[in-house]
């Protein structure tokens, strides 16, 4: 019979130290944000929905991606393996300060702690690969370091509402308005939470709109947010 032995403090021993917990820097104070689960919305913008060549009645839906998957804001990002085509989305990012299930739409913003700028990085090829084969996503999108992320500006009233964009070496890729999500940060949370209970700490990719687009070592990426911040990255 396998037991965990018991320290008098309550503490559990492990055999080995256990690893540091992803967190993501705040505006406004040196405190952190522990990052517990990362969920990810596909296909909530309309135009990229077409880009990608989906079905204009398919409603928007969840991936995921490991909690250690989580990069700062500066970060030289190593091109990873195992792909040809690696893509840039730019995403606003929920960070969650509470939880629950089965939240109502209209208590859904309560839960939020803050917002930032996200960029989902995707491996495209594999990621058409197992749509092709009906495979899971996982070595597409869940990959080490493919979510880079600026800091959490603490949430003020309403969810922003302005422009969301992304440059490549200075190059306009994706512009567009928050306003053209399919579902509102509200919604998203509220959906969500029918099929995961929430907790502080998780972290929610909204989608992102048109323009997504191939990066190459060497690129500096730059991604904002209207009344969210900012992000740079490069490719290495
Ligand atoms: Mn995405």
């Amino acid at each position: 019979m396998l037991r965990r032995r018991r320290y008098p403090s309550g503490m559990v021993a492990y055999v080995f130290d256990p690893p540091p917990r992803p967190a993501i820097s705040i505006l406004g104070t040196d405190a952190m944000f522990p990052v517990r689960r990362i969920l990810c919305v596909g296909r909530n913008y309309a135009a990229h929905r077409r880009e990608m060549g989906g079905d204009d009645r398919e409603p928007p839906f969840f991936f995921s991606k490991p909690a250690d998957a989580v990069v700062g804001a500066g970060a030289a990002i190593p091109y990873p393996s195992a792909t040809a085509d690696l893509h840039h989305e730019v995403e606003l990012v929920a960070a969650l300060g509470s939880g629950g299930a089965d939240v109502a739409v209209e208590d859904a913003l309560a839960l939020v702690f803050g917002h930032a700028v996200g960029v989902d990085l995707t491996r495209r090829d594999l990621q058409g690969a197992a749509r092709a084969k009906g495979q899971p996503w996982d070595a597409a999108k869940g990959f080490d370091r493919s979510a880079p992320m600026g800091a959490i500006r603490p949430a003020q009233g309403a969810p922003p509402g302005g422009r969301i964009r992304l440059t490549v070496n200075g190059a306009a890729r994706q512009d567009a308005s928050l306003g053209d999500m399919i579902w509102n940060v509200g919604e998203i949370i509220a959906q969500a939470s029918r099929l995961w209970r929430l907790a502080a700490g998780d972290l929610i990719f909204t989608g992102t709109p048109e323009g997504v687009g191939p990066l190459v070592r060497g690129d500096r990426v730059e991604a904002a947010i209207d009344d969210v911040g900012d992000l740079t990255f490069t490719i290495t």
